[in-house]
């Protein structure tokens, strides 16, 4: 809400009061002398957040006006801890000259989001996307930019809350920007979601300087794009200029893995506690930043192309059988930098000495990279990379070897860059040591050993003798008296005058010459932007396949096959990050074979058996498989999986606030509605959050489902063993168990997957190693027993009557029509549901 503009305030608080009413949702730093002040409510927020005192000022009419401030030398740090929380910050700088008296004009000069902060604090091997999400009430229109990368992406997202949820949350976005007429639907989802900013831009049109960053005619991509840029025109205050042209990820280019199983799998996030090793870290072998981030994308966007998958397969044979060229490649990413971001500073002009000498030293070994692959011809494209040998030869051997961090502080440039700085380096650096000698020459002189030289503001530079010494100054000296303190006097000579006026100016002035030799020379790297974001483009690749192949070097990883024959064949599997971790007891490696109508692994063992990490073993060697890296396993054949989902352990979705069953059941249900036959499901226990016949009839009808259904390859893994009758039932459907030893009622853990059943559930004995009172085991046993004499054998007979009770066609007719909302049809999707309605009456 705007803060009402009260007669008696002052002019400065008028000022700053039209200038907070248009910046409601950003807390505004507002530039008073050397600090930024906030007033009210932001003042209120800011000293809470930060943790600085709140103070008053005089607002006029003695009201007291909460004010905080921050020192604007040190305003970045608490600008960057407000954005981590969430919050924009609006800087309101002095604009125009200051005159005595007079208030100054002040203006926004730029909006900082969580999406937009570009600070070094700022984790650089993640990235911070900002999304605009435009609905063309076809689809939904996701386009995204990394502004610190200058990447520039969309995405097409079927036109529904939940679609339009999983697309966001595997963004992983800092912020979002939508239109303010965005159906209230989505907005109250996207408002929703945690750590994630909704930003508002109304104005989609794109400005023609952007065109060039469409490329196709796609309808509304104008508008989508538009409104993304112009937000960020609108808190940048400035031209978007560092821009790659616009990329449409096509809608099945890649593997995909909704939200939740990301999680589950622990790809880039862990979700118990941060020192889990995620798939991420584990395989991160990357030497560069951005190659750690390459590598990152590929892990949450696995390929489905086989050709791409290969190439990078035979990429990293190609390293592994040249390995000399291998250890030289490892030798030269050490020496490369974040050239990506490099690249953005320069377009920013925020780009520091030290930058410009990292990007001296990538130049210098790019090359050499690009290099190694020259024989590898299935890339002959690499070679095509333009180096900027040019740029190298303009920018070696000119910057020093330790270059400050603002080019403000001089000492850029070598000596012999530019002959007019030398000259006036030289004049500062001798000036000083003119004055040592000349102090020298005048103790000498007149053998007043106190005499020194000194200098002030007024006077500049000047002879000091003490009182008791002045009789010592003779005339012939050419002493000229300049100014008489209580102790001493002050004299300047013509000679020292002379001197000073060089001395001064020159440190000044070699500072400034070489501010406009820096400005200059970004100013011609610029030309170069878009080769050097394409270079970034390829040392990232070779980066993240350098990576990979490091792992692959493991000898128990070998290179996955891939079949179109639905068929899965791994050999002497393991989990690439619990094996890694076990240091004592060895991994059990084990199989999985599932041929072209083998549908449904339906697993069964006691808690702690081994089930649920047999099951995230499957899937990580999939996307391993998928990414093009080596499979832990001794021989991998797969299919290329168009998704994967994982329902595996329980986890409560803290961002909506809904119980453990219905999240099971919402991931459950997203599973059943996409999965293809294509399409790996992974299925842990569902079932288990409700009471036994309800959750066993779910499983059960699931399994059905997917059986009859879907025939997606599925490992289902369950306690309830009456669902083993199953596979007598249907031929695709199999039994397996993670073995386990007993022996005098003590249960040991084998860990091997075998075909068949388990004879019973073991949950007694697994009490029992967890050290319950003896007391209490014997009692259940004997409750065990009574009730396994009642039990209701829940076999295929049964099955059949359960069947019988399915929902009549009229009642799901009807409930379908109850579930529909009309005005969120497209016509398309209209007709299909007649169509559909028609076929099952
Ligand atoms: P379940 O899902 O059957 O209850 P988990 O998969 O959670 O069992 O496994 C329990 C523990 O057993 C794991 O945390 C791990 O320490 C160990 N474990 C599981 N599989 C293996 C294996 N193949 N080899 C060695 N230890 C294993
Ligand atoms: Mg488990």
């Amino acid at each position: 809400m705007s803060i009402e503009v009260k007669e008696y305030y002052t002019p400065m608080i008028k000022q700053y009061l039209e200038v907070k009413n248009t910046l409601l949702d950003a807390i505004v730093f507002y530039r008073l002398g050397d600090f930024y002040e906030m007033f009210f409510d932001d003042a209120k927020i800011a000293s809470k957040e930060l943790d600085l005192v709140l103070t008053g000022r005089n607002g006029g009419n003695n009201e007291k006006i909460p004010m905080c401030g921050v020192p604007f030398h040190a305003a970045n740090n608490y600008i960057y801890k407000l954005t981590e929380r969430g919050y924009k910050i609006a800087i309101v700088e002095q604009a125009g000259e200051v005159v005595s008296g007079k208030l100054v004009n002040r203006e926004v000069t730029k909006i900082i989001t969580p999406g937009s902060i570009m600070d070094e604090q700022i984790d650089e091997k993640s990235s911070n996307y900002i999304v605009s999400v435009y609905d063309d009430y076809e689809h939904l229109i996701l386009v995204y930019c990394e502004l610190s990368c200058g990447e520039l992406k969309a995405q097409y997202v079927e036109r529904s809350s939940i679609s339009l949820k999983k697309a966001i949350m595997s963004l992983d976005p800092k912020e979002v920007i939508v239109n303010s007429d965005l159906n209230t639907e989505y907005l109250k989802m996207l408002q929703k979601l945690p750590n994630i900013v909704l930003s508002f831009e109304d104005n989609h049109e794109l400005k023609k300087n952007y065109e060039y960053l469409i490329k196709n005619n796609q309808p509304y991509l104008k508008e989508a794009l538009g409104q993304l840029i112009n937000y960020l025109e609108y808190i940048e205050k400035t031209d978007i200029t560092h821009f790659n042209e616009l990329v449409i990820i096509p809608k099945d280019a890649y593997l995909k893995l909704d939200y939740a199983s990301k999680q589950n799998l622990e790809l880039t996030h862990s979700i118990h506690n941060k020192k889990a090793l995620t798939l991420w870290q584990f395989l991160d072998e990357a030497r560069s930043s951005m190659g750690s981030r390459k590598l990152k994308n590929w892990i949450e966007f696995p390929l489905v192309n086989k050709k791409e998958i290969n190439l990078r397969l035979d990429m990293i044979e190609y390293l592994q059988f040249n390995f000399i060229m291998k250890d030289e490649l490892k030798e030269y990413l050490n020496n490369i930098y974040d050239l990506e971001r490099i690249c953005t500073k320069i377009a920013y002009n925020t780009c520091n000495p030290k930058d410009l000498k990292r990007l001296s030293t990538t130049l210098k070994y790019a090359p050499m990279i690009i290099d190694i692959f020259s024989d590898f011809k299935p890339l002959a494209v690499l070679q095509k990379i333009d180096v900027c040998k040019d740029l190298n030869d303009l920018l070696k051997d000119i910057i020093v070897d330790e270059p400050p961090t603002s080019y403000k502080d001089g000492n850029v440039f070598v000596e012999g860059y530019n002959e007019e700085l030398d000259n006036l380096r030289k004049l500062s650096s001798s000036g000083q040591k003119f004055i040592l000698d000349l102090e020298n020459r005048e103790r000498e002189r007149t053998g007043i050993s106190s005499l020194k030289i000194g200098f002030n503001k007024v006077f500049g530079y000047y002879i000091e003798v003490r009182k008791s010494n002045i009789d010592k100054i003779k005339d012939e000296y050419g002493y000229i008296r300049k100014q008489t303190l209580a102790q001493a006097e002050r004299f300047v000579t013509t000679e020292l005058k002379e001197k000073e006026d060089e001395i001064l100016h020159a440190k000044e002035r070699s500072l400034e010459l070489e501010k406009v030799l820096y400005l200059d020379l970004l100013e011609k790297i610029k030309v170069y932007l878009p080769k050097l974001y394409k270079l970034a483009e390829a040392l990232s690749y070779i980066d993240a396949i350098y990576a990979l192949s490091v792992i692959s070097d493991n000898p128990n990883y070998h290179r996955p096959q891939f079949n179109d024959e639905h068929v899965i064949d791994i050999k002497n599997g393991f989990h690439p990050i619990l094996d890694h971790l076990m240091d004592e007891k060895p991994y059990i490696a084990n199989d999985l074979i599932m041929d072209q109508d083998d549908i449904i692994h339906l697993i069964t063992g006691p808690n702690m058996g081994g089930k649920s990490t047999y099951m995230r073993q499957i899937a990580l060697i999939a996307i391993m498989a998928q990414i093009g890296c080596f499979v832990p396993a001794s021989e991998a054949s797969l299919p290329i999986f168009d998704q994967i989902f994982t329902r595996i352990g329980a986890n409560d979705d803290i961002t909506s606030g809904q119980s453990t069953f219905m999240v099971e059941m919402n991931e459950a249900n997203f599973a059943l509605r996409n999965a293809t036959e294509n399409s790996l499901i992974l299925f842990d226990e569902i079932g288990r959050g409700t009471s036994t016949y309800d959750g066993m009839s779910l499983a059960c009808a699931m399994i059905e489902y997917i059986s009859e259904h879907l025939k997606a390859k599925t490992l289902f893994s369950t306690h309830y063993h009456e669902l083993t009758s199953l596979s007598e039932k249907y031929n695709n459907i199999h039994n397996y168990h993670v073995e386990v030893h007993e022996e005098d009622d003590e249960v040991t853990f084998l860990y091997k997957v075998l075909a068949g059943k388990a004879d019973k559930s073991y949950g007694i004995n697994v009490a029992k190693l967890a050290d319950l009172p003896s007391e209490l085991i014997m009692r259940a046993k004997v409750i065990l027993n009574n009730l396994e004499q009642e039990k209701i054998e829940l076999n295929s007979d049964n099955f059949e009557e359960i069947k019988e009770e399915k929902p009549t066609i009229k009642n799901e007719v009807i409930t379908m029509l109850e579930d529909l909302n009309v005005d969120d049809l497209t016509p398309k999707q209209a007709l299909m549901l007649l169509y559909d309605l028609k076929q099952k009456v």
